[in-house]
């Protein structure tokens, strides 16, 4: 069957187990890029002349919502839309609603990360779809800075989407890569602002995922040094709070807002893992810093749900306990071929 798996497959799929792995993990979290394609050029993620998939090898909308519905069958509970950028899908909208009306029977929360580029157009549909929090990527606030890590000249446009999501009452989390000598001695303003703004905001170490124009080593900022500094100036108390994923929070004192640190390089973070994350084309990534992988695409082509299911159950024997990768020197190759982009972080 062309265009993926019916219904009477899904029922199928809703008999299976649930998706366990290896280490009695439960996988209850899928991050499901909708494109490898993107509006900026975020130097930390991918070279200017970046080489994108051809669009016959991208999954079409009725198989992205296939495969969706399989894994919420298989006890996914929440699924984050990512990219690329997400919102520059023609048909992404449609992919929410559709998602959408999976909330509340199986599914718990649809969410998605963006760069904020298209999110003033598309707030309120993806309010009335359902959606209730947006990851928002910003670096910096400063519009020569973002111009130069992104390569465009987006910065009113992402605050313009922020300001929009707000305005329709999604609930903003902010997500900023700290690099060394270039938004270094923003981040304490940015942090301020953010929880002025009421969102949360949380800071991530950069990772050494696919080939970019210059060297990550040279921008590497550990969250360690960045904690120290916030330390001195603040007080930042641990709480309780977790995604389920990476970050550990805190709660800043002085501005009554909640700090998230991601720090894959510095401390490892997989002995919770409950997420799994699947690209644009199909292929089942069991870590992020990491090759494992199961390709779902031929038999979501196929229309082949007992084919799904084997691939679903043949992942999770192959999903690593731990992701194992370092910016550890200047010149290093890459930890990993594939960019973030391809997977969506
Ligand atoms: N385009 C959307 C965005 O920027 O939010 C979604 C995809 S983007 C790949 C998801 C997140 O990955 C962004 O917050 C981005 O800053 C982060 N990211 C990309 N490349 C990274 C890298 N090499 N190391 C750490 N974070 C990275
Ligand atoms: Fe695009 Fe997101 Fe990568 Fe920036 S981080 S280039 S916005 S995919």
């Amino acid at each position: 069957m062309a265009g993926g798996i019916n219904s009477e497959s899904a029922i199928y799929v809703a008999a299976m187990n649930p998706l366990i792995d290896n280490f009695q993990r439960p996988i209850t979290y899928m991050r499901l890029s909708v494109t490898d394609r993107c509006d900026l050029r975020c130097a930390y993620c991918m070279p200017e002349r970046m080489t994108f998939l051809p669009k016959a090898e991208i999954l079409t909308l009725e198989e992205l919502r296939a495969l969706a519905l399989a894994f919420i069958a298989r006890g996914v509970r929440k699924i984050r839309l990512t990219g690329g950028e997400p919102l520059v899908r023609r048909d992404m909208i449609e992919l929410v609603r559709a998602l959408g009306r999976e909330l509340g029977s199986g599914l718990d929360e649809l969410t998605l990360t963006t760069n904020g580029m298209r999110l003033a157009e598309f707030a309120p549909a993806l309010v009335d779809a359902g959606v209730r929090r947006v990851n928002v990527s910003l670096d910096t606030r400063d519009r020569a800075l973002f111009t130069k890590l992104a390569r465009r000249d987006g910065l009113s446009n992402v605050l313009a989407g922020i300001a929009a999501a707000k305005a329709v009452g999604l609930e903003v989390k902010l997500n900023t890569v700290a690099l060394k000598g270039l938004n270094e001695s923003e981040l304490p303003s940015l942090i301020e602002w953010a929880h002025g703004e009421g969102h949360a905001i949380t800071l991530i170490e950069v990772m050494p995922l696919g080939e970019v124009d210059g060297d990550r080593f040279d921008h590497y900022l550990p969250l360690s040094a960045v904690r120290a500094d916030l330390e001195a100036r603040w007080t930042l108390t641990p709480i309780a709070h977790r995604s389920g994923g990476p970050a550990r929070y805190v709660e800043v004192a002085e501005t009554g807002g909640r700090l998230g640190l991601i720090t894959p390089l510095t401390n490892n973070f997989c002995d919770g893992c409950n997420r799994v994350r699947v690209t644009a084309t199909g292929q089942l990534y069991l870590c992020l810093g990491g090759e494992a992988n199961v390709d779902l695409r031929a038999a979501l082509r196929a229309g082949d749900a007992r084919a799904l299911n084997s691939a679903l159950d043949r992942s999770m024997r192959i999903k690593p306990e731990r992701h194992a990768f370092t910016i550890d020197r200047p010149g290093a190759a890459p930890a990993l071929a594939r960019h973030m982009s391809m997977t969506g972080g």
